[in-house]
């Protein structure tokens, strides 16, 4: 199979080339590796061999390929996707960008969820597959086995989003911050006899001062926070929490819509996503029926006993960073009734979140899965 890949030198196409290899994807595939800004330069080596760039604005070179994966970006999309179907281009488009997602004729992919939707899709002959949104896509692993069973009447989710949503740059932008507060502190912090105070003071002066590198974020991010991702939309909130209900129901293909709600923040964290999860659901499920239902739903969820130990040990982004797993804990029924459940869940926005689906999707154009 003839298969272009473009962006694969971002995070999302780091990580997605990573993935292709350990699981030997490459075996049977001509690819072709595209660049915007670096055609004729080198590209990645894989099985010994180093590939040279294409021009990814080429379109010929692109429409010569049976399927496309892209992790360039919406813009990118939006320039290339037209002018190739307008060219009559007929291969499989898989793209990371948001810029399709909710077009008619685009199915969003997260085959442990939704494989049902996605092989209705190709039986209707669509061409183009999205990858969702990082954090709907690591809810709906989460709680696949709540929405499988149809127990869900509405979800709220309050995140805690890592730098590495935003890309590459981003990542750097945050370790960058980070070392310029540990630059400025470091001597008080050798000094034994310096209090708390004099530290918090030290930390503050940095997030506050002009030379904090924040070209990406804008602001301090290192600690601190952002409760603000994305574009503004409708009723006060961010594209990014729109994006929970318009894209986790089109995911789940449902005829009627959850509700889906929430606020998203930007934290210190690197490259997991976390979430405290609110939802309500349609009857009063037993606690252990509810953790066999979440842990048998898939193969990737894993789920932690509510107790501290285990809580602090395997339910964070330093337990979870690099693993396909999606840890849910803090599992328990709320005060507001027994139909309420609260719990708490992480997983790599790389990962899950982004690479994976992408992935799985051309395993299954060729059969493999
Ligand atoms: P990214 O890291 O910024 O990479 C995108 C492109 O930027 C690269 O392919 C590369 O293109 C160029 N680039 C410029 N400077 C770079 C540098 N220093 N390091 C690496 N690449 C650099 O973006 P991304 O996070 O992978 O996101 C790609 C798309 O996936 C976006 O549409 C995003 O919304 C979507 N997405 C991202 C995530 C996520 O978690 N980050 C999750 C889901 C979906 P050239 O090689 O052509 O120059």
């Amino acid at each position: 199979m003839k298969v272009g890949i473009i962006g694969w030198r971002g995070m999302v196409g780091s990580v997605l080339i990573e993935r292709m290899k350990a699981c030997g994807d490459f075996e049977g595939l001509t690819p072709t590796f595209f660049s915007t800004s670096a055609a004729g330069g080198e590209g990645p080596e894989v099985d010994g061999r180093r590939y040279r760039l294409a021009d990814a604005f080429d379109l010929d070179a692109l429409a010569d390929q049976e399927a496309l994966i892209t992790c360039q970006g919406g813009s990118y999309t939006l320039d290339v996707h037209p002018r190739l179907r307008a060219a009559g281009w007929q291969g499989y488009f898989i793209d990371a960008a948001r810029a399709l997602r909710m077009e008619q004729d685009s199915v969003l992919i997260l085959d442990p969820v939704n494989r049902q939707v996605i092989d209705r899709g190709l039986e209707a002959g669509l061409k183009t597959f999205c990858g969702p949104n990082c954090t709907v896509s690591l809810l709906l692993m989460a709680l696949d086995g709540l929405f499988a069973g149809g127990h869900v009447e509405w979800v709220s989710s309050m995140t805690y989003q890592a730098a590495s949503g935003g890309g590459a740059r981003h990542m750097r932008e945050l370790v960058a911050q980070m070392a310029q507060v540990g630059d400025d502190a470091r001597a008080l912090l050798a000094d034994p006899a310096s209090s708390a105070l004099q530290l918090d003071a030290s930390v503050s002066a940095t997030l506050r001062s002009e030379g904090l590198p924040r070209d990406n974020f804008g602001v301090p991010l290192a600690g601190s926070l952002i409760p603000w991702i994305d574009a503004p939309v409708d009723d006060g909130q961010t594209r990014e929490e729109w994006k929970a209900h318009a894209e986790g129901n089109k995911i789940l293909g449902s005829d009627r819509a959850i509700p889906f709600d929430g606020l998203c923040v930007r934290v210190g964290a690197m490259r997991c996503h976390s979430q405290g999860v609110t939802l309500k659901l349609k009857s009063d499920l037993p606690l252990d029926e509810i953790h066999g239902l979440l842990g048998g739903a898939n193969e990737w969820v894993d789920v932690v006993e509510n107790s501290r130990e285990p809580s602090e040990r395997l339910l964070s982004p330093a337990a979870i960073s690099g693993s396909l797993k999606v840890a849910v804990g803090r599992v328990r029924k709320m005060r507001m009734g027994p139909q309420y459940l609260s719990l708490f869940t992480v997983g790599d926005q790389l990962l899950w979140g982004a690479a994976e689906p992408l992935r799985r999707m051309l395993a299954i154009l060729r059969g493999q899965l």
